[in-house]
């Protein structure tokens, strides 16, 4: 299948994952809207929430408040949005959840320093 999700999770895509258990995973986002920008995504190949099983979309809230706490305590982030795309606003193919660290001061960080950051 030529969905560019499936490759990050096939490995055949390089990624900067932050966490990846049998059923999700969770990579930043390549081109964020702030730094720590975080995409949660079915390893399963999913379009979006109608067609999402309530196990998994539960588990990926579960882990959003995981990555969410993550973000808060490496990045200092005040705050933070959760959004999901669909239809014609989706423009990757394959369930996401956005995690979005927002900053009462901007944070300038391109994702290679995010990531070091978050992971060490
Ligand atoms: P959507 O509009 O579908 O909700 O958002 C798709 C998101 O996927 C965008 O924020 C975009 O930057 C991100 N994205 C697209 N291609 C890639 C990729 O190859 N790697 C990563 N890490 N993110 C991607
Ligand atoms: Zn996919």
């Amino acid at each position: 299948m030529n969905c560019i999700f499936c490759k990050i999770i096939a490995g055949e895509i390089p990624s900067y994952k932050l966490y990846e258990d049998d059923k999700v995973m969770a990579f930043l986002d390549v081109n964020p809207y702030n730094p720590g920008h975080t995409l949660i995504v079915p390893k399963e190949h999913t379009l979006d929430i109608d067609s999402i099983d309530n196990d998994t979309l539960m588990h990926i809230m579960d882990k959003a408040r995981d990555i969410s706490k993550l973000l808060t305590e490496k990045l200092g982030c005040e705050g933070f949005t959760l959004i999901q795309n669909n239809g014609f606003v989706q423009e990757v193919k394959h369930f996401h959840l956005h995690v979005i660290p927002k900053y009462v001061t901007n944070l300038e960080m391109n994702v290679e320093e995010t990531f070091e950051k978050i992971t060490h």
